[in-house]
């Protein structure tokens, strides 16, 4: 038989009063008067609760004593009616209650009350039950599924790149090995080396870091695809936007140039965050009151310019800023901070850019999202397209307030004998990448992509500050719990 429960986030919104229906979910606080109890409960299918009466005289206090506490699971079955109460349209009449699980008040780890982050983490089997982790886990779902539609309206084919890799050459950061060998006692060669002959693969293979090599090859055939998947890196770097194991959405476009890489960045980004403004409006707005209260405790100069949505309009209203890595050095150089010498990192031509750089151009400067563009090339990757100057390549970094770098990528080298010379010049292993080598022998194309750091979008969105709150278990550097 058809499984009759309804979810909550619909029967807040019905009008069919008076009839029979079926919910599930957790409870998440209740108020007891000596003859009814007030159980507000959740399924996770939106931010709000749905109230449930019981009459305390038709389940007897022994019952409603098991189920009134925080976390435990329930079945009701009852009539919907209109509430006679403020703060919510409808409520339940219980006629029915199941018990599925109870949840003991004292050992219950998740009580109903504020807990810090940090607590939270190391409770991230039942964060999700929380309204914060709840909305986050939501609208992440939500720019997922705008990610996908995005592309597929606008003809892109979802090519599904390789999350084990042979090639070493990616250098996009620190690489996790895959191996089926004895740790303990690998087989070694007459020279006293691991000998990776006899490994799973044949030769070392690593987890990816990036799509995108294998995303080139797909442009060349399907025109535009994009990937979206897992990518992982082994960099120590124990920051709030950073981690091991992260999404990464990757679109490859034959016949795009720089600036048509920078349209669809711009373009695409808005439409995401439009998307997930436009159907998490409850969730975001709970997140926005969450952040306003938290920021209560803050100096005024540590709190948020703007509150979240205003913020999130703001980025769609407004054109990203443009400009060269050059311009910007020279904005950097000029600017009070530099002057007073107060940046971390001293500015000049040919460095890369700290955070602290790309926030003072993107919150003080411009106070708005930002495009560089043309980065010195011995800061850039092998495969950036060369500039005529010799000395830039055609790189392009969004950079996001209050995020830094949200999305990196280039117009790529087509030219064969460019691209060559470039692997040389850096003695990247040559015999790992034929095959990225053939694609310009054989019908290159000029071709354009970039990566977007799924996390640090859902971040920027939800307004939280540690990417480590915005991906339902992160990895990062001693901890892989759960
Ligand atoms: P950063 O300088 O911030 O470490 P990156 O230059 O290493 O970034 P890319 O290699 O260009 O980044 O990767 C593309 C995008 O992937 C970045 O713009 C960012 O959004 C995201 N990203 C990169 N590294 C991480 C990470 N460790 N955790 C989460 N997201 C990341
Ligand atoms: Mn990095």
């Amino acid at each position: 038989m058809l499984n009759q429960r309804q979810i909550i986030k619909d029967l807040l919104q019905s009008t069919a009063f008076d009839t029979e229906v079926h919910v599930k979910g957790w409870v998440q606080t209740t108020r007891m008067n000596p003859y009814i109890a007030f159980i507000a409960l959740n399924d996770g299918s939106t931010i709000n609760h749905l109230q449930i009466v019981a009459d305390i005289s038709i389940f007897g206090q022994e019952f409603i004593d098991k189920i009134k506490n925080t976390g435990t699971c329930i079945a009701v079955t009852g009539k919907l009616v209109e509430s006679q109460g403020a703060g919510q349209r409808v409520e339940v009449q219980a006629t029915q209650i199941e018990l599925y699980g109870e949840s003991d008040p004292v050992s219950y780890k998740l009580q109903a009350k504020r807990h810090s982050m940090e607590f939270m983490r190391e409770i991230a089997h039942l964060r999700p039950r929380t309204r914060t982790f709840g909305a986050i886990l939501r609208i992440r779902h939500t720019l997922a599924y705008a990610v996908h539609k995005y592309f597929n309206d606008n003809g892109f084919f979802y090519l599904h790149t390789p999350i084990i890799t042979g090639s070493d050459a990616e250098g996009a950061g620190e690489m996790f090995r895959v191996t089926t060998l004895d740790p303990v006692n690998p087989p070694l060669t007459e020279d006293g080396q691991v000998d990776y002959k006899q490994d799973f693969f044949g030769k070392p293979t690593n987890l990816t870091v990036s799509g995108q090599l294998e995303g080139e090859l797909g442009a060349m055939a399907l025109s535009k695809i994009y990937t979206f998947g897992p990518t992982f890196r082994a960099e120590n770097s124990n920051t709030t936007r950073h981690l091991a194991e992260f999404w990464m959405i990757e679109p490859e476009v034959a016949f795009n140039d720089l600036e048509d890489n920078m349209n669809l960045a711009e373009d695409f980004v808005k439409y995401v965050i439009g998307y997930a403004m436009e159907h998490c409006s409850d969730d975001l707005a709970f997140l926005e009151n969450r952040l306003i209260e938290e920021e209560k405790n803050k100096k005024q100069e540590e709190r948020s310019p703007m509150p979240l949505l205003e913020k999130l309009r703001f980025v769609l209203d407004n054109p990203f800023e443009r400009l060269t890595y050059t311009e910007a050095v020279d904005i950097l150089v000029k600017s009070k901070p530099a002057q007073k010498g107060q940046f971390k990192y001293p500015v000049s031509w040919g460095i890369d850019l700290q955070s602290e750089h790309e926030r003072y151009l993107v919150e003080k400067h411009f106070k708005k999202p930002v495009i560089l563009t043309n980065y010195p090339k011995d800061i850039k990757a092998f495969y950036m397209r060369q500039d005529d100057d010799g000395k830039t390549v055609r790189a392009m970094d969004v950079l996001f307030p209050g995020i830094g770098e949200i999305i990196g990528g280039s117009q790529r080298e087509e030219r064969y004998e460019k691209l060559h010379t470039r692997i040389k010049e850096l003695h990247i292993p040559e015999e790992s990448l034929w095959w990225y080598l053939e694609t310009r022998q054989y019908g290159t194309a000029p071709h354009a992509g970039f990566g977007l750091g799924f996390e640090r979008l859902v971040l920027f969105v939800t307004g939280m500050t540690n990417i480590r709150d915005v991906i339902p278990f992160p990895r990062t550097p001693q901890n892989a719990e759960f």
